[in-house]
């Protein structure tokens, strides 16, 4: 680990799977196969998404953590208000791996409340010349909203492949345009909650709760059908 490249705050160190085993890794976190990074994979900015290779894994069904094909069953974690829109914007990740990655980040696993303040910070040149770090500020295009906010409440639901669409909202006036997985036609399986809102994050309408205390009622919560 290097002074450009901490780990997260309240980071833990949870095992790695056998799926991750050859991830690269920083400070003894797999890092992301869609975070960005300089030409040294080792060297992640946490926090920051790389903008094509996001493209990429949406447009070729990969897993966001390792970068291979999604496979029978795809992990999407997604927050009320991406259910509220009908698209889950992180994309998809082998159970293994959404497992790895919700115990690794510390928003996910509820350790921390607020998002990284700033990204940004870490976007300097690490001086190899044939490092993308010279034009990232072109290619990390994801909007940083989110720095610094209170965490909303994430949630984990599988999907079959087959039913792992993915879309894009073209946006209007006030919403921007996104990609993402379609959640409005399909029956999310084995919904849960992997972490409550933060104090004075967002507590609009909570469908994903409604969905999983119906089922509750109707005795079919968690199975896989
Ligand atoms: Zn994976
Ligand atoms: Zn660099």
């Amino acid at each position: 680990m290097t002074e450009s490249t901490p780990a997260p705050a309240g980071a833990a160190r949870p095992s790695i799977p056998d799926r991750l085993a050859d991830a690269p890794r920083s400070g003894g976190l797999v890092v992301p196969y869609i975070t960005l990074t300089h030409r040294d994979r080792t060297r992640p900015v946490w926090g920051k998404v790389h903008a094509p290779t996001q493209r990429r894994v949406w447009r070729q069904k990969l897993c966001q953590i390792c970068g291979h094909p999604l496979l029978d069953w795809v992990v999407v974690y997604l927050r009320p208000s991406d259910y509220g829109r009908g698209i889950g914007v992180e994309p998809g990740m082998h159970p293994e791996c959404a497992h790895y990655s919700a115990s690794a980040c510390p928003v996910l696993a509820g350790r921390l409340d607020r998002y990284h303040p700033d990204p940004d910070r870490h976007l300097s040149a690490c001086g190899d010349t044939r490092c993308g770090c010279r034009i990232w500020r072109r290619v990390t295009d994801e909007p940083s909203h989110l720095a610094g906010q209170p965490a909303e409440a994430w949630y984990e639901g599988w999907l079959p492949l087959s039913d792992y669409t993915v879309v894009t909202d073209h946006g209007n006036d006030t919403t921007p345009p996104i990609t993402g997985v379609d959640v409005r036609e399909v029956r999310l399986r084995k919904l849960r909650r992997i972490r409550a809102s933060a104090a004075g994050g967002e507590q609009s309408m909570d469908l994903l709760a409604m969905i999983i205390a119906g089922r509750k009622v109707f005795g079919y919560g968690e199975d896989l059908q």
